[in-house]
């Protein structure tokens, strides 16, 4: 079965969050099932251009086109908008001129999500036999604008789509309405967009189309996120010898960022986009009481000035040494926080899925979270990690606080650790899902 899968990045050649690691893995673990997946990405002016995704001989194709020269400015909306709408009909006809016939074109967010809009709307004898699948990985990002943003000549097929009295469109929810399948990234996420939990302003979408949507976990790649083969990581370990091993990453890590070198002080790691989706309001608190809390936490995170401000802030003689705070992207930072932490902190608001805390059970680190989304389908409560129930501060420290009191419970929490490194998300499971979707769209079932 040919599935080309669409998106706006793909790990490692462009990633700025959890997408990127969806595409740059969930292909190559479709091809070991005998599929032939195939990617379509921009082809950014910044980024390295590889002809296959490392590892496999899943083909990674790039669009080029005047738009994507532009670096991705997040709030541009005159250049997202045209960007990303050239971007799907570039895919469609990228597919047409290699004679590319595939069983199902699935698109992944608001960046690709006017591909079922089009084909729905200006059907293709090329694409007669092509199903449509979207998923929704954040649903916040909608790609909202007045469609005079299309209003430009390589593009204008685009614009002339939608009908004449339009002012404002969406780029999801036209999506949402005209694709055969909508998928989001955990059954917990699915209930949430449906039940208007989390709402964003597409619940009424979502319900017309409820019976098209399915929520599916999504996993992580175990070539990359494993600490007995991590190139990145200092001391390598498996369930075995995390705690002989754990220590040496831990104090390496310490070390590095300037915080008490003691292993006897807990060390949380906090690694997210900084915005408010992460629940920083939620962390910034507790962070000023760090010393008489005897805890150390580090972050590394890249995003919204409000975030990066405040975190800076907070950075005084007082806190130094128990609080690390590090504005980047950085994969190999990020790799020894998972390595070298005991708890792994993730305050979100709202999650979809989700894969820090996948990552870090991998790690044995044990994750600290907020029972919403994919986090509540992924985290037992007491078994492979500590869920509070609500995202108030209150309810968030109340979790933090029962980590402490693990923490001086070794053989509970060594426990828990064996158990969460036990837990399998690899990719070739959730698969097995996504393969089960697309039999019963191209069969219509
Ligand atoms: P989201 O997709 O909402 O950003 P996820 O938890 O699904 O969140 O995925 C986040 C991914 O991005 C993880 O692989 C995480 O390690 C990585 N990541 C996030 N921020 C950074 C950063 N500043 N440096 C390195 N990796 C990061």
């Amino acid at each position: 079965m040919k599935v080309v899968h669409i998106a706006f990045e793909c790990a490692p050649m462009y990633k700025t969050g959890g997408l990127g690691d969806v595409i740059g893995s969930l292909p190559k673990a479709l091809a070991s099932h005998g599929f032939d997946p195939l990617i379509i990405i921009p082809k950014y002016g910044w980024v390295k251009h590889l002809p296959y995704l490392p590892g496999s001989r899943v083909p990674v194709w790039y669009t080029e086109g005047k738009w994507f020269r532009y670096p991705n400015v997040r709030h541009d909306q005159r250049i997202q908008a045209p960007k990303y709408a050239h971007f799907a009909m570039l895919a469609l006809d990228a597919l047409k001129r290699q004679d590319f016939k595939p069983d199902i074109i699935h698109c992944h967010d608001w960046h690709s999500a006017l591909v079922p809009y089009f084909l729905k709307h200006e059907p293709d004898a090329f694409f007669a036999h092509t199903k449509t699948v979207l998923t929704i990985h954040n649903i916040a990002f909608q790609g909202r604008f007045p469609l005079s943003y299309l209003n430009h000549p390589e593009i204008k097929k685009a614009h002339d789509l939608f009908p004449p009295q339009t002012r404002r469109i969406s780029f999801m929810k036209a999506g949402v309405e005209s694709a055969d399948r909508v998928t989001t990234v955990s059954p917990h996420h699915a209930e949430e967009i449906t039940s208007g939990k989390v709402d964003f302003g597409m619940t009424t979408v979502i319900r017309r189309r409820h019976e098209k949507l399915i929520g599916i976990l999504n996993g992580i790649d175990y070539s990359v996120w494993n600490p007995a083969t991590d190139p990145l990581i200092n001391g390598r370990y498996n369930k075995e010898t995390i705690f002989e091993k754990k220590g040496e990453n831990k104090l390496k890590l310490q070390k590095q960022l300037g915080l008490e070198e003691n292993p006897g002080i807990p060390v949380f790691g906090f690694i997210a986009r900084l915005s408010s989706q992460k629940g920083i309001d939620l962390l910034l608190p507790l962070l000023e009481h760090l010393p008489e809390r005897r805890l150390e936490v580090v972050i590394l995170g890249a995003g919204e000035k409000e975030y990066i401000d405040a975190l800076k802030k907070l950075l005084t003689e007082n806190l130094k040494r128990w609080l690390s705070v590090t504005i980047a992207f950085d994969e190999r930072l990020a790799h020894a926080i998972y390595a070298g932490s005991d708890f792994f902190l993730i305050p979100s608001h709202y999650e979809p899925c989700g894969l820090t805390q996948m990552i870090s059970m991998k790690y044995g680190t044990l994750p600290v979270a907020i029972a919403v989304g994919g986090l509540k389908d992924t985290i037992i409560d007491g078994k492979t990690g500590l869920l509070a129930k609500e995202a108030t501060y209150d309810s968030f420290t109340e979790v933090v606080d029962r980590a402490v009191s693990l923490w001086e419970d070794q053989p509970t929490y060594q426990k828990m650790v064996t158990r969460a490194m036990e837990e399998d998300f690899s990719w070739e499971k959730r698969a097995k899902e996504y393969i089960k979707l697309y039999n019963l769209v191209i069969y219509d079932v």
